[in-house]
Formats: C-alpha cells, structure tokens, sequence
C-alpha cells in the first residue's frame, strides 16, 4: 500500500502522524530463503510492545543518562 508522505505501521495499518516509529530494512543475503530481497516496513510503538512482549528473552534495555 502506498500512501503518499505517510507514514504507516504495517502491522496494524494505522497513520502514524507524529509518534514514533521503527523502521526495518533487511536485505536478506545467502544464507536466507529471500535470498536478494530487501524488505522494507515500519512498526508502531504499540505493535512493537506487543509484538516485544512475546519475546523469549527481553530486548536489551538502558536508559540514556544525559547530555548535559
Ligand atoms: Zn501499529
């Protein structure tokens, strides 16, 4: 689906306007089925939570100490 200067979440298809995002980028090479295929797509802070709560072993995480 192509929307022009929009931003979507692919996984649950919502606009994303001003929040956050991850963006994936995976050019799969060899050692892959998709071997030559790069895959593009965004995810959605809410989708990633969920999609990270099921996880087996949690992300890494840490909290930037700041900058100033
Ligand atoms: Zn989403």
């Amino acid at each position: 689906m192509r929307n022009e200067g929009k931003s979507i979440c692919n996984c649950c298809g919502r606009v994303l306007e001003q929040e956050e995002y991850i963006n994936i980028e995976k050019q799969w090479g060899y050692f892959s089925d998709r071997d030559g295929t790069i895959q593009r797509g965004k995810i959605c802070e809410e989708c990633f939570e969920r999609i990270a709560k099921t996880f087996k072993i949690p992300l890494e995480e840490e909290l930037l100490t700041e900058l100033l």
